[in-house]
């Protein structure tokens, strides 16, 4: 294999009854920095019933060419036929990098193409670089239960193969000026490879907005004492058109679900405003939350490392706080 045959970033687009998933276009902006950074272009690689209509979209948030593939049988995704069309992109193709969400698709699709296509895959990263000594892409992510970060590269095969999780990479402003080549191709699907049939599809729950693209978040922590104390959270959440979130600690205890968790065993969040109540500010819950545009926290220990990462700091005791700022708010 010469390593001097690959070029350029390649992005999955995942698309969900043809909506786009968000991942996909973060995916877009983080691979326009890193083919910005080695020189080359951005592709969008997307599979649906029909994607000629998305591709505008993905030019616009930075790719320079979208290759689509277009079959009634790629409207829902299935392991099989995915994982064939886009590794046999791929051989052809010769990216240097492929990224793709680490979603519950994502996590099916990217460790099998990279099996079929020879490579590595680093999975769930949650920081992208390059070496600038050797153009090498960086895969930052949690390694040893999230004790250490562990930084992996990949020097002997193409493509660089990283899955990421989604809220992760920054997604920038689209520019409807940008343009692109857009290449729609109609793939053959051997029936052999439908070797799965969707009887039936459950959805989640309409209107239930996730943590991960809420504006505001209000999260409580072992510090608000017990479940009760979460519903003084959750309409100060509803007050400010905002969802309420937790540390471990508050799901640990049962207080709270798990999807709700913010850290590096939860969700990665990106909030306008994040107010961490009775929270002490572990690394874990910070690799979460610290990206938040404007962090408020409030705790009783004027100590507590949470402090280190807000922009504004309340020292008190959070169950009282909470309900004198629903009244401030009334
Ligand atoms: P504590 O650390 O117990 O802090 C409670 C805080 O509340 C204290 O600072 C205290 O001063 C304050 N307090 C007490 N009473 C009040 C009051 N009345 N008003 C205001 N403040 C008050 N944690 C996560 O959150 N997310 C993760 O994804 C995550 N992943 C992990 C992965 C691994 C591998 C490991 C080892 C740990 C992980 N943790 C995670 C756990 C993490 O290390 C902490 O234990 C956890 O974040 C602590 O939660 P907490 O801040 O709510 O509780």
């Amino acid at each position: 294999m010469s390593l001097n045959e690959y070029k350029g970033v390649w992005v999955f687009v995942e698309q969900r009854n043809g909506t786009i998933q968000k991942v996909s276009l973060e995916l877009i902006c983080k691979a326009r920095e890193i083919a910005d950074k080695i020189g080359g272009k951005v592709t969008a690689v997307i599979l649906g019933a029909e994607v000629e209509g998305l591709a505008n979209e993905l030019i616009h948030y930075g790719a320079d060419m979208v290759k689509g593939f277009e079959n009634k049988r790629l409207e829902k995704y299935i392991t099989e036929p995915y994982t064939k069309i886009l590794s046999s992109a791929i051989i052809e193709g010769k990216p240097e990098i492929m990224l793709i969400g680490a979603t519950t698709i994502g996590r099916d699709l990217a460790p099998r193409v990279a099996a079929r296509v020879k490579t590595g895959l680093t999975a769930d990263c949650t920081i992208l670089d390059i070496d600038p000594q050797t153009n090498n892409l960086l895969m930052t992510r949690p390694a040893f239960g999230g004790n250490i970060m562990a930084t992996i590269i990949c020097p002997e095969h193409r493509p660089q193969m990283s899955s990421v999780r989604p809220g992760v990479m920054v997604l920038h402003n689209k520019d409807i000026s940008r343009t692109g080549e857009v290449s729609i191709i109609e793939a053959e699907i051997d029936e052999m490879d439908v070797n799965v049939e969707i009887v039936e599809e459950v959805v989640e729950k309409k209107g239930k907005i996730k943590i991960e693209d809420a504006d505001v978040l209000i999260s409580g922590g072992r510090g608000i004492g017990a479940k009760d104390g979460f519903e003084a959270l959750g309409r100060l959440a509803h007050r400010l058109n905002g969802l309420t979130s937790a540390s471990r600690a508050a799901v640990d205890a049962g207080w709270v679900d798990k999807s709700i968790q913010v850290g590096q065993t939860g969700k990665t969040v990106r909030p306008n405003l994040y107010i961490a109540a009775g929270i002490s500010g572990a690394i874990q819950h910070v690799a979460g939350m610290e990206e938040a545009e404007f962090i408020i926290a409030i705790n009783s220990n004027p100590d507590a490392p949470i402090f280190d990462v807000a922009d504004l700091g309340i020292v008190g005791d959070a169950n009282k706080i909470i309900p004198a700022l629903l009244q401030e708010l009334a």
